[in-house]
């Protein structure tokens, strides 16, 4: 007798691919509710037990209670933290990879997938600049990406730097730089020193004053940018903090899991001057890539220095290890190759390919209109705002990201409009703080969020 769970059961499916499709095909995506409307937990009482219970019930309680009660991140109406907006296509692939149980560890096992990822990291490194034997391999997110390149920038510096003090390794950062890089310095004992910044931005003079003056200086490393921070949007000063590290040996570490995707418009182009400097660079697919969770590439100017840090030996691992042309020094990403060597990781499910799909069936022009559509659309976002009485713009974007105040609010009039805002369905925005002042924040990403929707948000601000 087969195992029932294993054998395919066409009224589940078709149950599961009805959802899917509706999902899929909701134009707008609305935005429903998070744990603002009480908690759902309620309803799961004595749902698992020792029988199992009718799919149907199952996946009703799930379309009408759970998933109700989950902000659509994908709605053009979701402005806050960083939104998503999966492509169609994107979405599909995804389930492909799920039904395909694709993982991408290694050659070995999942040539195929391998090559297909490392397709779209050769364009990610020629959009950056990168030289031809860049590569990397894509991981959960930004957090674990940024991990993952500080351990080969620690452990690089270990035998390319000498230290005279001895001391504790020292990274630079600035203040903007996403809490992930702070957590990832903690995580591997690794201290940080601050370079302060020129309105938000971190620049090469600065790092350079930093390293002249600070009595710490000897100890640092590497240095950390920020392309596209996350609660402005501004971009470092690539190209100058990039010459600042080379001259020094330092590991230049540029993070752009939300901004990367900036490299895909022409009009923003001219912002990363200096990425192609990077020692390691990173950008999220599943923020402004339009590719669903969670998909984070990472990738290094030598992938050889990260191999040597993070390749896991075992004894039932040797298999994977015969003759891995990537042991040379020519070894490129064209080649045989382990995505498991280059980052914390091991088993690894195949998530660049959602991206891979979807870049391949829309072609590169189309990533370019719809990042310089989002572009467009905070740019006179910034300019209604601008032009309205009682409202402030904090500053013209850079990217994405709108900052503005409304005259008078104190964080409890932002707090109190914002869930008014999600009450009513029109859109979620949460207020940040900017220079110590609370300030609403409008993160535009989906090319569907129009300026009607933006108008009729700033209409509820009285
Ligand atoms: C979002 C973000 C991260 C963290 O990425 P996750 O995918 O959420 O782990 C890191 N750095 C920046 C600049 C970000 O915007």
């Amino acid at each position: 007798m087969p195992n029932p769970m294993f054998v395919y059961d066409e009224k589940m499916a078709e149950l599961v691919f009805d959802y899917c499709r509706r999902r899929l095909s909701l134009e707008p995506v609305p935005l429903d509710y998070g744990g603002t409307r009480g908690s759902p937990a309620g309803l799961l009482t004595d749902l698992m037990g020792p029988e199992g219970a009718d799919p149907a019930a199952v996946l009703e309680l799930f379309t009408d209670h759970l998933a109700a009660a989950v902000i659509s991140c994908d709605s053009p109406r979701f402005l806050s933290f960083i939104p998503a907006a999966p492509t169609k296509a994107a979405l599909l692939f995804d389930m492909v990879v799920s039904c395909s149980s694709l993982q991408g560890t290694s050659w070995l096992e999942a040539a195929g997938a391998v090559a297909a990822e490392n397709q779209v990291l050769r364009l990610l490194a020629d959009l950056a600049g990168l030289p031809p034997r860049a590569g990397g391999c894509f991981v959960s997110g930004g957090s674990i990406a940024n991990l993952s390149a500080l351990i080969v920038a620690r452990d690089t510096a270990a035998y390319r730097r000498d230290r005279p003090g001895g001391g504790m390794p020292l990274v630079a950062v600035s203040e903007e730089a996403h809490a992930s890089v702070g957590k990832a310095l903690h995580i591997i004992g690794v201290g940080a020193i601050e370079v302060p910044t020129e309105d938000h931005r971190m620049t090469g003079a600065a790092l350079a004053s930093v390293l002249a003056n600070d009595p710490r200086a000897g100890d640092v490393i590497a240095v950390v940018a920020t392309a596209g921070t996350t609660n402005a949007g501004v971009v470092d000063d690539l190209a100058g903090i990039g010459s600042v590290a080379r001259d020094r040996a330092l590991w230049f570490h540029v993070d752009g899991a939300y901004g990367g995707a900036g490299l895909f418009a022409p009009s923003a182009r001219w912002r990363f001057e200096g990425i192609e400097l990077a020692d390691s660079f990173i950008v999220d697919p599943h923020k402004w890539l339009f590719a669903p969770f969670d998909s984070a590439a990472l990738l290094y100017r030598e992938p050889r220095l990260a191999k040597a840090v993070h390749e896991q030996h075992a004894s039932y691992l040797e298999a994977l290890r015969t003759g891995d042309p990537a042991d040379e020094d020519t070894g490129g990403i064209d080649e045989e190759y382990n995505p498991s060597d280059y980052a914390i990781h091991l088993t690894r499910r195949a998530r660049g390919l959602p991206l891979w799909f979807s870049l391949a069936v829309h072609g590169t022009d189309a990533y370019r209109d719809a990042v310089e559509t989002v572009l467009a659309t905070a740019r006179e976002s910034a300019a209604m705002i601008a032009g309205r009485p009682g409202l402030r713009l904090v500053r013209e974007p850079e990217l994405s990201i709108v900052l503005f105040e409304r005259e008078g609010w104190s964080r409890a009039d932002y707090d109190a409009w914002s869930a008014a805002l999600l009450a009513s369905q029109q859109g979620f925005v949460t207020a940040t703080t900017w220079e110590g002042r609370p300030v609403a924040r409008l993160a535009f990403l989906h090319p569907h969020t129009t300026l009607d929707i933006v108008r009729e948000i700033l209409d509820t601000m009285g």
